[in-house]
């Protein structure tokens, strides 16, 4: 059965992209746990860290440094980035299918990083907000 993620690679449902290749798709995460929070995977379906075959790893792996400076480079204020992948319903994995979250952090944003993955900020974003952080990360791109 297809899953929320299958469903935004199709076209099915919306998201606010930020990178696509023949192989991977970078979108934001409707949580925005910090403004910029964006969600890498692959296209093929993946359930989880355990089910990747190696030239699946090897692209997602790889793109994680480019998408990480341009996040970076989309905001003046973003200063580091967590990298955190939750595999399996007992690691805090809620949809099933591969997924690396890219989390800016800010100096002094006192997020607990172990806390993040149950922060739920979308009643506070517009859809013109969702849009601007998409644009201004896909810029640094190119
Ligand atoms: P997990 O808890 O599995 O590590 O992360 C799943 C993430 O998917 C959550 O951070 C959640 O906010 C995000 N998410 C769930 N449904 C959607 C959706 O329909 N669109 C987007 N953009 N993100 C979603």
């Amino acid at each position: 059965m297809a899953d929320i993620f299958d469903k935004i690679i199709a076209g099915e449902i919306p998201a606010y992209k930020v990178y696509e290749d023949d192989d991977l798709l970078a979108f934001l995460d409707i949580s925005q746990v910090t403004p910029g929070h964006t969600l890498l995977v692959p296209k093929k379906h993946v359930d989880d860290i355990f089910a990747y075959d190696d030239e699946t790893a090897q692209k997602v792996l790889l793109k994680l440094p480019s998408l990480a400076r341009a996040i970076r480079a989309s905001d003046p204020t973003i200063t580091g980035i967590n990298i955190s992948s939750n595999n399996g319903p007992s690691a805090g994995q809620t949809v099933i299918h591969s997924h690396w979250h890219l989390i800016p952090r800010r100096d002094d944003d006192g997020l607990n990083a172990a806390l993040a993955p149950t922060i739920d900020n979308s009643d506070s974003y517009t859809e013109d907000q969702y849009e601007d952080l998409a644009q201004k990360i896909q810029q640094e791109l190119g």
